[in-house]
């Protein structure tokens, strides 16, 4: 696919694309340190936001079965994020596509075990506890405020992300590093099948 490039301090700043033709923004792995910075907020919706927002989009929907991603994971240490719980596997409660834009989570309550699984820790999935709804306030792509309640595996979903702009992994989260982790068998089967969600 032909690619705009662009050049300037900005670019410098929140791009990382290369030239025309070379591969466009992979995804980082554990144990790679740009997961671990804690992002910046955005403060300008300009013409990088949303080439960024659109890259993050098009890494999405090309992994089978990832349900969100982060700007870090890419390496763009900003604030924004993109989730779809609908594409979940089972059917869960739901609000589509969303661009979030410095989120923060403002009310949590409850607590739940569930399974989570991340595109910048391919080899591994892990039992992890969020809580079970909270309140959650960002900006849209075009700088409109959102505000949303939601629960389970979106509300699961969101927090995971979240954890990605201050540079946490699921991995941090689990209580035991020995019960707690487990090893995916067979990654390619497991793609093409989307048995487990990843975000
Ligand atoms: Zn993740």
């Amino acid at each position: 696919m032909l690619r705009r490039t662009s050049v300037g301090h900005q670019r410098a700043r929140i791009g990382n694309r290369g030239t025309v033709g070379m591969p466009v923004r992979s995804v980082l792995t554990y144990p790679d340190q740009r997961l671990r910075q804690v992002s910046t907020s955005v403060d300008s919706f300009d013409e990088q936001l949303m080439e960024l927002v659109r890259d993050l989009e098009e890494i999405m929907y090309d992994s089978p079965g990832c349900t969100g991603i982060a700007a870090p994971q890419i390496g763009v240490p900003v604030r924004v994020v993109i989730v779809d719980a609908s594409r979940n596997r089972k059917p869960v409660v739901n609000h589509g596509g969303m661009v979030l834009i410095n989120p923060v989570v403002v009310e949590q309550e409850g607590e739940v075990i569930g399974r989570e699984g991340c595109l910048s820790v391919p080899q591994f999935t892990g039992n992890v506890k969020r809580a079970k709804s909270i309140k959650m306030r960002a900006m849209a792509r075009d700088g409109t405020p959102i505000e949303l309640d939601t629960v389970d595996f979106e509300a699961r979903l969101i927090l995971h992300e979240i954890d990605h702009l201050d540079g946490i992994l699921f991995l941090d989260r689990v209580s035991s590093l020995k019960t707690d982790i487990f090893r995916r068998k067979n990654l390619e089967m497991e793609s093409s099948r989307t048995l487990l969600n990843r975000n």
